[in-house]
């Protein structure tokens, strides 16, 4: 029993289904695997074993009594910092909201729970999800199990170590402009951003509202699709969650590459990718040719705008987001030794907000003032459409994009946090994904000549998620692609 941590997502819900461990088993086997790894890892925020063993133990005795919930009855999952969770902290990894209490479910959670699945504990993240390394944690640098040297990517960061550590099989995200699918590429697992609308963001805490999405990490493709079933779909606390639009997940299966069209960028313009990225992209190509797809060249060039266009939408609506955060409704509250109001806020605010999320809110507050809203803002909602256009157009000609997820492989902690542009170009694959309200999926897609995974980035139309699963499955069946995730943390 004691290596259970090591199974597959399907093997643990087999072994689940078949009665061959209990919930309580996996969850102690979890736990062992957090107490020797989250030392050098720091995924969690915090461990709080008796919790989960409780859950786990209530739905054994519903196995042993016959009224299993659901086929997902007992399996653990771990949830990112920004999602709120009834009575428990929900900070977004950032001091203005270190002791905040959510007072309800958000929706992803209330699914999850009538399902019967058992909840560890939160993960570690950039704080308010902006960031691409998780470095911007008011709390605490999580580290990427292949080397502990080096990020595991972010926003996301700490779901995605935690599931490439064997901390847990599956685990929520958020992706805005990446968040899920490159930490997901860069810890070795498999990361999905589904289209928007398509999974309530009730309970999320909002960084950007019109790119935020939630959307499933996990050790296997199946814990994608099975997440992604459990909690798609129309939300009454979400007006953008979309009606009418069915997911089944036994549509979801691989399928022969004969004949499929599919989309691939040009590499001569790709000068600023890892060598072992783009040589894995190369090789990539040719086993789809091999196995009959027909590829066909898509001209980017738009793409080329998709950093400055995100940055300055996610800017401005992060501004307006974040205004909540005042000292007078949630969380933190500095007093003004004045005693002016006014002061109570640019204290509060000082001393709770990080150096990243205070630049992007003087970005975002400066494009929406007036007399620079129609040069900025406003010409980067234009652009948007730009690229939204140019995905329609693709897909007329292609049924799905592949592309590497993310430029270069995990970079050393410390490597991009002086030069926030660089950080922000690690983004250059995935952001385009968000403007467009695409799904994307990051998948393994084996490992470089340093041991580091590569992630590749497949994208569909707007609700295809059937076939985009259904390629991702697909893609794992070409040669040199799958990634064992590391047994020994070192
Ligand atoms: N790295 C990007 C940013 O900082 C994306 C973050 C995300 O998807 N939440 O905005």
């Amino acid at each position: 029993m004691k290596e259970l941590f090591k199974l597959s997502y399907s093997k643990i819900k087999e072994g689940l289904g078949k009665g061959d461990f209990s919930s309580v088993d996996l969850v102690n086997s979890y736990y062992d695997r957090i107490d020797e790894s989250q030392p050098k890892i720091k995924a969690f925020l915090e461990t709080n074993r008796e919790k989960a063993t409780n859950q786990a133990k209530i739905s054994d005795e519903r196995r042993r009594s016959g009224k299993t919930i659901s086929e997902f009855d007992g399996i653990p999952v771990a949830t990112k910092d920004n999602i709120c969770v009834s009575g428990e902290i929900t900070s977004c990894c950032s001091k203005i909201l270190e002791n905040f209490r959510s007072p309800y479910d958000a929706t992803v959670i209330s699914r999850l729970k009538d399902k019967g699945f058992v909840f560890l504990p939160r993960t570690n993240m950039d704080e308010f999800a902006m960031g691409s390394s998780t470095e911007n944690s008011a709390f605490q640098t999580t580290t990427n199990p292949f080397d502990t040297t080096r990020i595991p990517g972010g926003s996301s960061g700490g779901s995605a170590a935690a599931v490439s550590a064997g901390m847990v099989p599956i685990a929520l995200g958020s992706d805005t402009g990446g968040s899920i699918r490159q930490p997901a590429s860069l810890c070795g697992i498999w990361g999905l951003k589904p289209t928007y609308g398509r999974i309530s963001r009730y309970g999320l805490v909002a960084y950007a509202s019109s790119l935020d999405q939630i959307g499933p990490f996990s050790n296997d493709i199946q814990g994608v699709v099975d997440l992604f079933s459990v909690l798609n779909g129309r939300d009454e606390k979400d007006q953008t969650t979309v009606t009418g639009k069915s997911f089944s997940s036994t549509n979801v299966k691989p399928k022969s590459w004969k004949g499929v069209k599919v989309g691939v960028m040009p590499t001569n313009k790709a000068s600023d990718w890892s060598p072992s990225v783009l040589k894995k992209y190369e090789d990539m190509k040719k086993n789809l040719e091999k196995e009959g797809a027909i590829l066909k060249e898509l001209d980017f060039s738009v793409f080329s705008y998709s950093i400055p266009i995100y940055y300055l939408i996610a800017t401005a609506e992060c501004s307006s987001n974040l205004s909540r955060f005042d000292g007078i409704r949630y969380g933190l509250r500095v007093e003004g030794s004045s005693g002016k109001l006014e002061d109570l806020y640019v204290e509060s605010r000082s001393k709770g907000f990080g150096d990243e999320v205070k630049r992007r809110i003087l970005l975002g507050t400066f494009s929406l003032s007036s007399g620079y809203y129609d040069a900025y803002y406003g010409k980067a909602q234009k652009a948007r459409v730009m690229i939204r256009k140019q995905y329609d157009s693709f897909f007329k000609e292609v049924d799905v994009i592949l592309q590497p997820t993310s430029p270069t492989t995990a970079f050393k902690i410390g490597e991009k946090t002086k030069d926030p542009i660089q950080m922000y170009l690690a983004d250059v694959l995935t952001t385009s994904v968000n403007l467009a309200g695409v799904p994307a999926i990051s998948c393994p897609a084996g490992i470089d000549e340093n041991g580091l995974p590569i992630g590749m980035q497949l994208t569909t139309s707007h609700f295809e998620e059937e076939s985009l699963l259904s390629f991702a499955s697909s893609l794992a069946q070409l040669p040199d692609t799958t990634i064992t995730l590391p047994s020994k943390i070192q």
